[in-house]
């Protein structure tokens, strides 16, 4: 099962993955932690990606696409895998779509979390201050200006996405703005038709 994530920052992906990955039991790939892991290793890719990031802006689609090529080559994403991130501007999901070609695999799903913009800086502003409480480094694009940024370039460079995975006929929508199990649930009632007959019939 291969399965997309699409919605603004602060949708709600993140803690919506972690389900996903549990339930099942395939690899949540998110581009933001692969590109921050190269950043803190300081690799090229991460020296190139850092002033990018940091200013709310995209990392070139070239880059993003070369480290998820390489990254569902992995053992673990042969049963499928979730993209977290990715695509996230239409060429990148050309891109997605030819290198899946390639080997015989397409797309599945695309989920996209819809959510009211309002409600996204409240989130922003909770997980800084939630961050803050438990100790650890807050995120250098996780203040409310560059969030700002982070949304314009969404609605302008992956809102996009919507309509071309609509016309995939792979579009579902989910309504983000309920509490995380609610969300959770209506994930699951729109996955129920990719799980074999047998879990379907066991739950
Ligand atoms: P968010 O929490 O806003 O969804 P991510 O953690 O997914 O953010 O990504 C953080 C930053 O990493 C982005 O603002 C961007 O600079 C870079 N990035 C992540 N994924 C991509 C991508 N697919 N294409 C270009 N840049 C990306």
């Amino acid at each position: 099962m291969i399965l997309i994530f699409l919605g603004p920052p602060g949708a709600g992906k993140g803690t919506q993955a972690a389900h996903i990955v549990t339930r099942y039991q395939i690899p949540q790939l998110s581009t933001g932690d692969m590109l921050r892991a190269a950043v803190a290793a300081q690799t090229p890719v991460g020296k190139q990606a850092k002033a990018v990031m940091d200013a709310g802006n995209l990392v070139s689609d070239d880059i993003v696409a070369a480290i998820v090529e390489e990254r569902i080559e992995a053992d673990d994403c042969a049963t499928g895998f979730l993209l977290d991130g990715f695509p996230r501007t239409e060429a990148q999901a050309e891109m997605l779509d030819a290198m899946l070609e390639k080997k015989e695999r397409a797309v599945d799903a695309v989920i996209e979390l819809r959510v009211d913009e309002s409600a996204l800086t409240e989130r922003l502003l909770s997980r800084i201050a939630e961050t803050k409480a438990r100790g650890d480094e807050v995120r250098k694009d996780d203040n409310e200006e560059t969030f700002k940024k982070r949304l314009a370039v969404y609605r302008d460079q992956t809102a996009p996405l919507i309509p071309y995975y609509e016309k995939q006929g792979k579009l579902k929508a989910v309504d983000g703005m309920g509490a995380v199990e609610a969300v959770s649930a209506a994930i699951d009632a729109i996955l129920v038709e990719f799980m074999p007959f047998e879990e379907r019939e066991n739950g």
